[in-house]
């Protein structure tokens, strides 16, 4: 009956913790790992890089289109009207700017008046490149005049007055990207339209103004947290593999995302990427430590789990064990109690012709008030040590008397009991202990052995010295103690559900106070013992006065 009820709170606790713990915990865990492996299916980490990327990529463009517009404006408020342009107005604007190689005005009057930067023409490669530049824009604009006209006065009236034209020009050993802006000039006197143009020098573009607009773009970007700090970015021609120019920390590869640049520099493109690493291997890196975090958190859910568990059990188990000691308390105390009335009503009647069974009965009545005296004491002791009110009285105390007074008044009753009683009591120095507490242990153990014995009746009490310490031990050859109970013996309330025991009184406290007495004088109190064999307890106490004393302190 009481199995099944445990079996039925154990049963209700499992299915609390698995509704209440264990459920909320494996939904998290799961749900987790399942949301983990959606974002690696999708490439979660990945998409959400790339689209910072993206963004970096279009802010950068626009703070590096809006510089050259500046700079063009710069030069273009400079440019003379159709009618005043003539080659010193034009040479004057190139040494006003030295970024630009080459400008040119068109009037289909005076056709095409191209310069170009003086200091540069010594160079082969500039020189056939001016000489192309001016003959093919003279080329299309005396074909294209009119058609071209028109559409720049479009694009100035929507507010964009440049058609940018991206020219590779070729040189010694490579091609240089050049953006020649074209727009057009009115004269506002006579209404005269001109086609002018600046054309960048490559070579700037290419070592001063790329280089440094990609080192301030990723700086601004990364001061305002727009991107990584590691993030690196490039420029390149749409076609080429190479980049044209790159910011600082630039460490080759392919760049993880692209922008074609469209405004001042079409036909390039900006590249980014993370220095030293690749997007796959960051979304790696992630998967593997969330899936270990979350490993992790399992194991300690899992632990919390089994340590609440295991807690509860504990706690479980000692309300049954108290629940079975106030039952098997009341029934001890009943027992002693009803013989005592029964005897004593008995005698009070004086029917009793024999002296002897007055004797009888006397003894009687003062046993059972000895047993009641002793459970009473125990309790009271273990009460005391619940509360850590427990005091020790610790004197000087010749061990030898104290085993022999105890056992005076029990060798009777032992051997009332059938019991064969061996007693070897030898010479051992005089130890400072708590003499009621040291008779009350020996009492408790003694009183077991009688308890747990049952047809080979034997009861061996012994005191020597072993070594730094005395040692008191009872034997019994009684029912034994399975090895897997003999820790649990010394709990409070623990008693072994074997049968045997169960048809035996007891509280479950004498084992717990024999423990506590034995540490409270530094000592121990262990057990050997095998089913069906008997069991033998041994008490140590150490002779080290040092020692004693200290314990004694905080006891
Ligand atoms: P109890 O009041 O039940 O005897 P104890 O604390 O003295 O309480 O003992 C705890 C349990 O240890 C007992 O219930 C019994 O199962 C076991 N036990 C103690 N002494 C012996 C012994 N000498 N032989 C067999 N079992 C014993």
């Amino acid at each position: 009956m009481k199995a099944k009820r445990l079996w039925n709170e154990r049963t209700r606790l499992i299915l609390i913790m698995e509704l209440a713990i264990v459920l909320p915990a494996a939904v998290l865990v799961i749900g987790g790992a399942s949301h983990l492996r959606q974002i690696q299916r999708d490439h979660g980490v990945e998409a959400l890089i790339q689209r910072d990327f993206g963004e970096t990529l279009a802010i950068s463009e626009k703070r590096i289109n809006h510089k050259a517009y500046e700079m063009i404006d710069d030069v273009r408020k400079d440019f003379p009207a159709p009618g005043n342009a003539c080659s010193g107005n034009l040479d004057k604007i190139l040494a006003a700017h030295p970024y630009v190689a080459h400008v040119f005005l068109f009037t289909p009057e005076h056709g095409i008046i191209f310069r170009s930067q003086p200091y540069r023409l010594q160079d082969a490669g500039f020189h056939h490149e001016a000489e192309y530049l001016s003959t093919m824009f003279e080329g299309w604009f005396k074909m294209d005049f009119s058609d071209f006209t028109e559409k720049l006065t479009k694009m100035q009236q929507k507010g964009t007055p440049y058609y940018f034209d991206p020219i590779w020009s070729p040189r010694v050993d490579k091609r240089v990207y050049q953006s020649v802006a074209i727009f057009l000039t009115t004269d506002e006197k006579t209404g005269t339209k001109a086609l002018a143009g600046i054309a960048f020098d490559g070579d700037y573009l290419r070592d001063q103004f790329f280089p440094q607009m990609l080192n301030e773009v990723m700086s601004r970007n990364v001061a305002e947290a727009q991107t990584d700090k590691n993030a690196v970015i490039m420029v390149r021609g749409k076609n080429e593999s190479n980049p044209l120019a790159a910011c600082d920390g630039w460490d080759g590869g392919t760049p993880e995302v692209e922008r074609n640049l469209e405004g001042v520099f079409p036909g390039l493109a900006l590249g980014i990427k993370l220095r030293g690493t690749t997007l796959a291997a960051i979304g790696q890196h992630f998967f593997r430590s969330s899936f270990l975090s979350l490993a992790g958190l399992s194991l300690v859910l899992a632990c919390g789990i089994a340590l609440t568990y295991r807690n509860v059990s504990k706690e479980m188990a000692l309300a049954k064990l108290k629940s079975d000691f106030v039952s098997n308390v009341s029934h001890e105390l009943r027992t002693p109690l009803s013989l005592i009335r029964l005897y004593a009503e008995t005698l009070e009647m004086g029917r009793l012709t024999n002296p002897e069974k007055y004797q009888e009965y006397y003894c009687i009545i003062r046993k059972e008030s000895e047993r009641l005296t002793a459970l009473i004491n125990n309790i009271l002791d273990f009460s005391r040590i619940e509360a850590g009110r427990k005091e020790y009285d610790f004197r000087e105390t010749d061990l030898r008397e104290l085993v022999r007074n105890t056992l005076d008044s029990y060798r009777y009753q032992i051997e009332q009991h059938g019991f064969t009683y061996e007693e070897k009591i030898d010479e051992v120095p005089p130890l400072r202990v708590d003499r009621e507490a040291m008779a009350r242990s020996l009492v408790n153990l003694v009183n077991n052995a009688l308890k747990y014995s049952q047809d080979r009746k034997f009861i061996g009490v012994s005191l020597y010295r072993d070594n730094g310490s005395v040692k008191l031990e009872v034997v019994d050859h009684g029912i034994g103690i399975p090895p897997q109970e003999q820790s649990k013996i010394f709990e409070k309330f623990y008693r072994v559900g074997d049968p045997l025991v169960h048809n035996t009184k007891g509280s479950g406290l004498g084992l717990s106070l024999v423990r506590h007495i034995a540490q409270a004088h530094g000592g121990e109190v262990l057990v050997d013992s095998s089913p069906g064999q008997g069991s033998k307890f041994t008490i140590t106490l150490p002779v080290n006065r040092a020692a004693n004393k200290t314990t004694a302190a905080t006891a």
